[in-house]
């Protein structure tokens, strides 16, 4: 069953009228999981909700395209927007006992920033600044914002991210560390198309060339895991070789970090480790990621 909701109050209503019902049909404590999204939704954010019925009996996605999130230069009035696609892709999602209550909580903006904005600010500290937060200034601390306000509205037991964008799960694991934020994180791994290209949002916008170009990602991530055993230099080079070969990929950066920090890996570094991209294919930046162990 699915419902859709606009409203803090609603969603918080209708989430302890779910909990109330299990109560009463025999579950004693019924779980809640939150998948925060910003809707568009595809396979990717379907497996993030798969994996959440698995692990609750109240699953709540949100869908919000947050503001504080964006700056000035990037595409929030582009990001695709489309609730009504979205909550017919939610409701073929079926738990594995089929009986999930699955809560669309859909919110327009002013119903998250009544007063337009927020004065307090979750800052995502130095590792919000590197990468993608180098790239796109106060960004993360505009998502660990928003987090914090779905996961107060919603109070799950568990939410779950994504490990397509990796900085993105390592940030809100350490928010919820460091403040004591009554849940847990699952990290999903990363659905791709068959030929490596990661599922995202912004992959439609990508005309047919590019979309053949954008496989180059995926490309780098795998040569540098081929490289993992001969030295980090090695590992850096071979997948920037594989980006030279296109011409219509610009990589913004390539990296590779250590997982408990976040921070770029020392020479000695042996064992996992995140290997990191960000590139232009023609006007649409996407990201990817994949572990390594480096030997
Ligand atoms: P977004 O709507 O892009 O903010 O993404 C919402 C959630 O879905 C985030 O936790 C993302 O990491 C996750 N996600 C996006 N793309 C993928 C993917 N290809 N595979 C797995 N998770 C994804």
């Amino acid at each position: 069953m699915t419902e859709t909701v606009d409203s803090i109050a609603g969603v918080r209503a209708l989430i302890a009228r779910e909990k109330a019902a299990l109560v009463a049909a025999g579950v004693a404590s019924p779980r809640v999981a939150l998948v925060p999204t910003m809707g568009a939704l595809h396979n990717g954010h379907v497996a993030l909700v798969e994996r959440a019925t698995e692990l609750a009996e109240i699953v709540v996605v949100s869908i919000f395209v947050n503001p504080t999130q964006f700056n000035a230069a990037e595409d929030l009035q582009r990001y695709p927007r489309d609730l009504e696609a979205d909550v017919v892709t939610l409701s073929a999602v079926s738990g594995p006992s089929h009986s999930t209550s699955l809560v669309v909580f859909a919110p327009a903006v002013d119903a998250m920033y009544p007063s337009g904005t927020t004065q307090t600010i979750v800052s995502a500290g130095r590792a919000g600044n590197t990468l993608e937060g180098r790239s796109r200034a106060g960004h993360f601390d505009g998502v660990l914002t928003v987090v914090s306000k779905l996961l107060n509205i919603v109070r799950p037991d568990i939410v779950l991210f994504g490990q397509k964008d990796a900085q993105q799960a390592f940030l809100v694991g350490r928010m919820i560390t460091d403040l004591d934020i009554a849940t847990s994180i699952e990290v999903v791994p990363t659905v791709r198309e068959d030929d490596g290209l990661a599922l995202s949002s912004r992959n439609r916008f990508l005309d047919e060339r590019e979309r053949r170009a954008s496989r180059v990602l995926s490309q780098m991530l795998e040569a540098a895991e081929s490289a993992a055993d001969r030295g980090i230099d090695t590992v850096i080079a071979a997948a920037q070789s594989v980006a030279m070969g296109e011409p219509l990929v610009q990589v913004d950066y390539l990296a590779v970090v250590d997982p408990a920090t976040f921070s770029p890996v020392d020479d000695d570094h042996r064992g996992r480790a995140i290997v990191l991209v960000a590139a232009k294919v023609g006007s649409t930046r996407l990201i990817d990621n994949e572990t390594i162990y480096l030997g």
